[in-house]
C-alpha cells in the first residue's frame, strides 16, 4: 500500500514529525519532489534534527530511504547530512537514489544567487539553494540525469552546452565569472565517486515492493500553496508539491496511492514573499511566532523568521482539496493554549463579495479576511492522548476547522514528539 504525507499550506505544517510517525509502519520512505531549500524538523530518541534532503525514514533502521527521481539532487548536502545523522549516533541508513534524479550543480546555486541580486527588492524570496535554475534545466534538457554520471562521453559533450548557453547569462546579464566545462566535468566526476553506492533503478525497486505488498510512504515537501500549477504562482516553488505528483517523481501508477494525509497547521506560517490574507503583524505576530513550533517559527533550512497568522479555512480547505486528501493531520495544536480567544478566517472579501473559493493570484492579493473569533481553552493540552480529555473549546475550535476545510481531521499533533499525538 501506498500513502502520502503532504502539506496544506505554505509548507512547515508539521509533515516531518507526522512522516517520522507514519514511518514505524512503513517499509520504505520515499522523498518525491524539490530539493535541500525547505526543511523538516523531527525530534526522536536520537534528538531534534533538521533534515533537508534526507527523507524522514532514516532514524528506523528496518526502512529503506529513497531519493525519487523527481527530487533536485544536492549530492554534497545529501553525503554531508548522512554523516550528521551517523555522527551523532543513528545507525548507518539504508538510502537508494533514482538513477534517474537529476543533480543540482554549484552554478545551479551560483544563478540562484546572481538571480536574487538582480531582482533586488522585488525578489521571490528563494533560499538561493539553486532549486529554479534547476529544474528550469531540467526542462530545458539541459540538466545533468544520475545515470549520465556514468558515460564520460555524454558528460563531456553536455558540459560544454552548458557553457555555452550559461556564460552568456553570466557575462553579459550578470557580470560575473564565467563556467569552465573543466570545472563542471570535475564536479560531476566528484558526484559520481559520492553518490555510485546508492544509484538504482528505483521504480523497478518499487514496482518489486509493491508485489510484495511493503508499505510504501511518499514525503511531501511544502504543500498546496506552493504548487507551481494549483498554488500562490509566481511565488511558489519549481516542482508539484501534490500528492499526485508522487507516483511521477517516484515513479509508481497513481492508483496504488490509497491514503493521503495531508498535515494542516492550528494557525497558518509562511517564509518567503507572496499573498497570506490570515496573516497578522506587531505584538500579536510575535507572540505567536515565539510560541509557535517547538522552539518558534523559525525556518528549518534558513533561520529566516517565518510569517504567521491565523488559520484560513479558505486556503485549508483549497488545500487540501487539491491533494485529494483521504484524512488530516492537525497539527500544532497546543501553542494556541494562550488565547483567550482563536480568530479563524473564515472567508475572504474580494472587491467588496465574500468567497470560500480560494481565488488565482491576483484576485488573491485583494482578498481580505473574514474572520470569526472562538473561545479558547486557556490550558496546556500536551500530554493528553484522547480526544475526550481534550477540553471542550478545543473540541469545538477542531470540529469547527473540520466542518469549514470538508476532510476529517482523524489526527491531532499536541507536541513535537513522536508520542504526541491523539488519534480519532
Ligand atoms: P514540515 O516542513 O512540514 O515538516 O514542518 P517543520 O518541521 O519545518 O515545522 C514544524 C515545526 O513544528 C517543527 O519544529 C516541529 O518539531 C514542530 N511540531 C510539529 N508538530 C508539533 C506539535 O503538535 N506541537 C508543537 N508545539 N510543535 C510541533
Amino acid at each position: 500500500m501506498v500513502q502520502a504525507v503532504v502539506g496544506a499550506n505554505w509548507g512547515d505544517e508539521g509533515k516531518g514529525k507526522i512522516t517520522d510517525m507514519l514511518a514505524e509502519k512503513a517499509d520504505i520512505v520515499i522523498r518525491f519532489q524539490g530539493g535541500a531549500n525547505a526543511g523538516h524538523t523531527i525530534v526522536n530518541d536520537y534528538g531534534k534534527f533538521a533534515l533537508h534532503t534526507l527523507p524522514s525514514g532514516v532514524f528506523y533502521s528496518h526502512i529503506t530511504n529513497i531519493i525519487g527521481n523527481g527530487v533536485a539532487l544536492n549530492i554534497p548536502t545529501l553525503v554531508g547530512e548522512i554523516k550528521s545523522i551517523v555522527d551523532r549516533g543513528v545507525p548507518e541508513p539504508k538510502i537508494l537514489v533514482s538513477d534517474r534524479a537529476q543533480i543540482v550543480m554549484s552554478y545551479h546555486i551560483l544563478l540562484d544567487q546572481y538571480e536574487e541580486e538582480r531582482l533586488g527588492g522585488k525578489s521571490f524570496g528563494s533560499t538561493k539553494s539553486g532549486i529554479a535554475p534547476f529544474y528550469s534545466d531540467k526542462y530545458a534538457k539541459i540538466g545533468f540525469q544520475v545515470s549520465e554520471l556514468f558515460d564520460d562521453e555524454i558528460l563531456e559533450e553536455k558540459a560544454g552546452r552548458v557553457c555555452e548557453l550559461k556564460n552568456v547569462m553570466i557575462e553579459h546579464l550578470y557580470h560575473k565569472p564565467a563556467l569552465s566545462k573543466e570545472n563542471i566535468l570535475k564536479e560531476l566526476r566528484h558526484y559520481r565517486d559520492l553518490i555510485a553506492p546508492y544509484v538504482c533503478d528505483v521504480s523497478s525497486f518499487l514496482h518489486q515492493a509493491l508485489k510484495e505488498g511493503k508499505q510504501i510512504l511518499l514525503e511531501g515537501q511544502l504543500g498546496s500553496l506552493k504548487d507551481p500549477d494549483h498554488g500562490i504562482y509566481p511565488m511558489v516553488t519549481s516542482s508539484s508539491t501534490l500528492a499526485a505528483y508522487g507516483a511521477i517523481g517516484a515513479g509508481i501508477p497513481p492508483y496504488e496511492i490509497k491514503r493521503i494525509v495531508t498535515v494542516c497547521k492550528a494557525y497558518s506560517s509562511a517564509v518567503g514573499a507572496g499573498a497570506f490574507v490570515s496573516e497578522i503583524f506587531g505584538d500579536e505576530a510575535e507572540e505567536l511566532r515565539r510560541r509557535g513550533g517547538d522552539g518558534g517559527e523559525y525556518g528549518a533550512t534558513t533561520g529566516r523568521p517565518r510569517r504567521v497568522g491565523w488559520f484560513d479555512c479558505v486556503a485549508s480547505s483549497y488545500g487540501c482539496r487539491l491533494q485529494g486528501t483521504t484524512e488530516v493531520a492537525f497539527t500544532v495544536l497546543d501553542v494556541l493554549g494562550y488565547l483567550d480567544e482563536i480568530p479563524v478566517c473564515v472567508a475572504y472579501e474580494i472587491d467588496g463579495e465574500q468567497t470560500t473559493e480560494f481565488p488565482t493570484t491576483p484576485k488573491l492579493n485583494r482578498a481580505k479576511p473574514v474572520i470569526e473569533k472562538l473561545p479558547g481553552w486557556k490550558t496546556e493540552i500536551r500530554g493528553i492522548r484522547k480526544y475526550e480529555d481534550l477540553p471542550e473549546n478545543c473540541r469545538n475550535y477542531i470540529e469547527f476547522v473540520e466542518k469549514r476545510i470538508g476532510f476529517p481531521i482523524t489526527m491531532i499533533s499536541n507536541g513535537p514528539g513522536r508520542k504526541d499525538i491523539i488519534y480519532r
